[in-house]
């Protein structure tokens, strides 16, 4: 039987009937902020998000719940930040806006101070040595108060300007943090969302791009035998590997657990050369505690990869590469296949292998 991405769809519809449910169960408003942090607990993305929220026991508070939100989405829950930069915003534009108007007022005051000197100096027969010194009194004047004050808007100006580019320079660090993963300090799910997406902009990049999709092997039993921490700490290796094996032009992320993508441009036989270089680079690395003397033994990394011609559109792409993936699994892990690839397991077991 051959599985159609479909199923992918209906899985997560099934996750949402699930999550719906358990948030009633648990007296938990339908707000989208608290159905993120359900969702990343229930789809196993976040064990440790998925803990936290079972320490709030069966009828968990907002406010709790508000504190898990900070915790691990940081950008969808300091709206309080997005607030005050707009309101810092806001504040430095109508100052700037009131320094502009009365800068203005004063060049009008000058200039008709101006105007009326010159229509002076052209009715000749009134002019005498000392009007014309007065005359030049005035303008000298008129002409030194506006430089001052001209100096003066400059210098605030410049002290407004210098406050918004560091609000500026605020916010692009908050957007980079929104897009970070915490715990490997590369890519997050949701900066490969948009990123995947942009593949599908136009046909030149639907031409030249490919998607590697990575899971670490046997990862549970790693948990089990060694300890959660132990477990993120071989995520953030391998994280590190990944992404120094990885040109510039690259764009490598942590899209759940213990899974990775890589958005790689490139033939099918230079994109499996490459993944082929991940595996061995993750395959060859010692992994142990140096303090205990502990050692972890090798860990290895399955791949599958799908080029970009060969998909509807993000989605598709994502399904595609995930089922190459599943044929690295049960082809015996610690290999890389490709969508294309006419032979190996087919998706008989899919649905099931994703389930858990
Ligand atoms: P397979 O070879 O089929 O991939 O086997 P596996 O055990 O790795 O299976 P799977 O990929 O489905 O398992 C993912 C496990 O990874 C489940 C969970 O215990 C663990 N995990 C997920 N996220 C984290 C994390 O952030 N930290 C740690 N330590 N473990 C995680
Ligand atoms: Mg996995
Ligand atoms: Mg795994």
């Amino acid at each position: 039987m051959n599985v159609q991405p479909t199923d992918v769809g209906e899985r997560s519809a099934d996750i949402a009937a699930t999550i719906a449910m358990t948030m009633r169960q648990m007296g938990v408003l339908g707000l989208p902020r608290n159905y993120e942090i359900f969702y990343e607990a229930l789809s196993g993305a976040n064990t440790q998000l998925s803990m936290d929220l079972l320490a709030l026991g069966k009828r968990p508070k907002q406010d709790e719940l508000d504190k898990l939100g900070q915790k691990y989405f940081a950008q969808n829950h300091e709206q309080g930040i997005v607030d005050s930069v707009r309101e810092t915003i806001a504040r430095q534009l109508e100052d700037i806006t009131k320094i502009l108007l009365n800068e203005r007022t004063y060049l009008e005051k000058y200039g008709r101070i101006l105007d009326q000197t010159a229509e002076g100096l052209n009715n000749r027969q009134l002019i005498t040595k000392d009007l014309l010194n007065k005359i030049v009194g005035v303008m000298a004047t008129a002409t030194n108060t506006t430089i001052d004050h001209g100096k003066q808007a400059v210098e605030t100006l410049g002290d407004r300007s210098a406050e918004l580019e560091n609000v500026k320079s605020k916010l692009e660090e908050y957007k980079k943090l929104a897009d970070t993963d915490p715990l490997t300090h590369i890519w997050n799910r949701r900066a490969f969302d948009r990123r995947i997406a942009r593949i599908y902009d136009s046909p030149k990049s639907i031409m030249f791009n490919a998607l590697i999709l990575a899971d670490i092997d046997r990862f549970k039993a790693i948990n089990d035998r060694h300890g959660h921490p132990v477990g993120d700490k071989i995520i953030q290796i391998i994280a590190g590997i990944l992404q120094s094996q990885a040109r510039d032009d690259m764009f490598v992320a942590r899209t759940g657990g213990e899974e990775f993508a890589v958005i790689i441009e490139g033939s099918e036989d230079s994109v499996f050369t490459f993944a082929e270089r991940l595996r061995k680079a993750v395959g060859d690395a010692q992994f142990g505690n140096s303090m205990t003397g502990a050692n972890f033994g090798a860990i290895t990394i399955s791949m599958g990869i799908c080029m970009a011609t060969e998909a509807d559109g993000p989605e598709d792409l994502y399904a595609k590469a995930d089922r190459a993936l599943y044929r690295s699994k049960v082809g015996g892990r610690n290999q890389v296949s490709t969508y294309s690839a006419p032979n190996g397991p087919q998706g008989k077991n899919y649905a099931l292998y994703r389930k858990d």
